[in-house]
């Protein structure tokens, strides 16, 4: 499954940063996927239920912010939302458009418990 090797990915990522800050346990991972990735919600929450036990994500929730698609008009810059398979300028019927939105698939926020000192910034030394 697809959505296996994102959950993954998407897992990985959340708990290094999440440990960077100190954290002992991931909450929440806040992640938005574009209605054009063919990516499916229901997959993705089945994939992080399997793959979260064993890290801090253990026992957190995955919230999914699903993005429209989104496109601007390459003749009349005219920017519109459009379905999945129907992508036309609704100003000027002209096909010839730029993808704006719709292929996300970012991680937004993770809300974490840390250890110690909760309401101090971490300094973060590079
Ligand atoms: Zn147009």
């Amino acid at each position: 499954m697809h959505e296996m090797g994102i959950v993954q990915s998407i897992l990985s990522a959340s708990v290094e940063a999440a440990e960077k800050e100190g954290a002992t346990k991931i909450n929440e991972i806040r992640i938005s996927v574009g209605d054009l990735t063919e990516i499916v919600e229901f997959a993705l929450q089945f994939a992080f239920e399997a793959l979260s036990p064993g890290t801090i994500a253990e026992g957190g929730t995955l919230t999914v912010n699903h993005v429209g698609a989104s496109a601007r008009c390459a003749d009349c810059s005219t920017e519109f939302e459009h379905g999945r398979f129907e992508v036309q300028c609704p100003q000027c019927g002209s096909i010839a458009t730029i993808p704006l939105t719709g292929r996300e698939l970012t991680i937004d926020a993770i809300d974490i418990d840390e250890d110690e000192s909760p309401d101090e910034e971490s300094a973060n030394p590079e």
